[in-house]
């Protein structure tokens, strides 16, 4: 437990009816609400938001609306994380009082609550960044590049000889798992906003149903090619072995018609050897074409995609229905949970059970 020494919230801000909105709203719901306002006359209405949201904005007027929209979320999010603490007593009591009288609990969690189940996570020491930085892989420069898209799609190889590390199906669910469950047969878990990627979460294992897997999932494999989905399950040979997965699907059938039509094509077919339908040969057949290679990539989110597609919606019905949030094990360092907090309402309490803190958030009770 810490207690710390944040703002005290009676500034004279208050008074400001944009950040008053924005305390009680949250980000997404004040941005919405200024969308889907009819009196909304665009542009003049969203430069005298951004103005009271901050009073030293200048050049608003050589904007363009996209920009002006850009702008304008990027300041709520701005004020929505700047949380006045609640004056709450920084007790394990007062941790398990706030649980005990809260019936729409959202739980965030990270791959700190998997760490004792033997899933590395990525950022602490001995973590799976700092294993990859140790390798040395001449392919990247930084350990975060493992999950850019273009890394993936230039060298798949590489991606799935880490990934091995972390999909083996043999995990079982631990205490803050079973909690999170818990929860749900208690009725009071809103939902869980899960950002770690198994194949199958250890929440889902736990058998927590209201999961929202914030980074997408292991458990499924898309092809780059044609898109066929694929359970992850059934090539969990080919990526234990080091190898990469490749479309059975359309992909091959197409390799193999394009092969036959090619062999009879030729006026001599005496000599012509076995269609060889190896992952390497329809690698390398799509390859010399210049066509995408049919890689299977992982239904998770790599930098550079879009967040799961329900996540907004999700977050700006909760961020109204939730009366605590529960951070369990994650350092929400990265999108679209880095940006959680600013879309949940001031006096919603936040509990963070972590090793280490949180940069930029003042819990209302924390602990280790
Ligand atoms: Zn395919």
């Amino acid at each position: 437990m810490h207690h710390d020494d944040g703002t005290d919230g009676t500034d004279k801000d208050l008074d400001n009816n944009s950040l008053r909105s924005i305390r009680e709203l949250g980000a997404a719901t004040f941005i919405k609400r200024i969308y889907d306002d009819d009196s909304t006359d665009d542009s003049t209405d969203i430069r005298r938001v951004i103005r009271d949201l901050d009073s030293e904005c200048t050049g608003l007027e050589r904007k363009s609306s996209v920009q002006l929209k850009q702008l304008l979320k990027r300041k709520a999010i701005q004020i929505g994380k700047q949380r006045s603490r609640i004056s709450i007593p920084e007790t394990y009591d007062a941790a398990i009082n706030l649980i005990s009288i809260s019936s729409n609990i959202l739980v965030v969690s990270g791959a700190g609550i998997s760490v004792n189940r033997g899933i590395p996570d990525f950022r602490s020491p001995d973590g799976i960044y700092d294993q990859i930085k140790r390798r040395n892989y001449p392919e990247i420069d930084e350990p975060e590049q493992i999950f850019d898209l273009a890394t993936f799609v230039a060298h798949p190889r590489l991606f799935y000889s880490v990934a091995k590390n972390i999909m083996p199906t043999h995990f079982s669910p631990g205490p803050a798992h079973k909690f999170v469950k818990a929860l749900q047969d208690s009725d009071t878990l809103l939902r869980n906003y899960t950002q770690n990627i198994g194949m199958s979460p250890l929440e889902r294992k736990a058998g927590v149903d209201l999961l929202l897997e914030c980074h997408g999932t292991f458990a499924f494999l898309e092809c780059l090619r044609c898109g066929e989905m694929y359970n992850t399950d059934d090539f969990s040979h080919v990526i234990l072995g080091g190898g990469v997965p490749v479309c059975t699907k359309k992909c091959i059938k197409e390799y193999r018609r394009r092969r036959k039509k090619r062999k009879s094509d030729s006026t001599d077919n005496n000599t012509v050897a076995p269609l060889d339908v190896s992952d390497d040969a329809v690698i390398t057949f799509f390859d010399t074409k210049n066509e995408d290679i049919p890689y299977l990539k992982p239904t998770i989110t790599f930098f550079g995609e879009d967040v799961h597609s329900d996540y907004e919606q999700r977050v700006l019905d909760d961020s109204q229905a939730t009366d605590l949030i529960l951070v369990l094990g994650t350092s929400m360092s990265v999108a679209p949970i880095s940006e959680f907090i600013s879309h949940i309402p001031h006096k919603v309490p936040i509990v963070v059970i972590n090793k280490t803190p949180i940069k930029g958030l003042e819990p209302d009770v924390s602990g280790a």
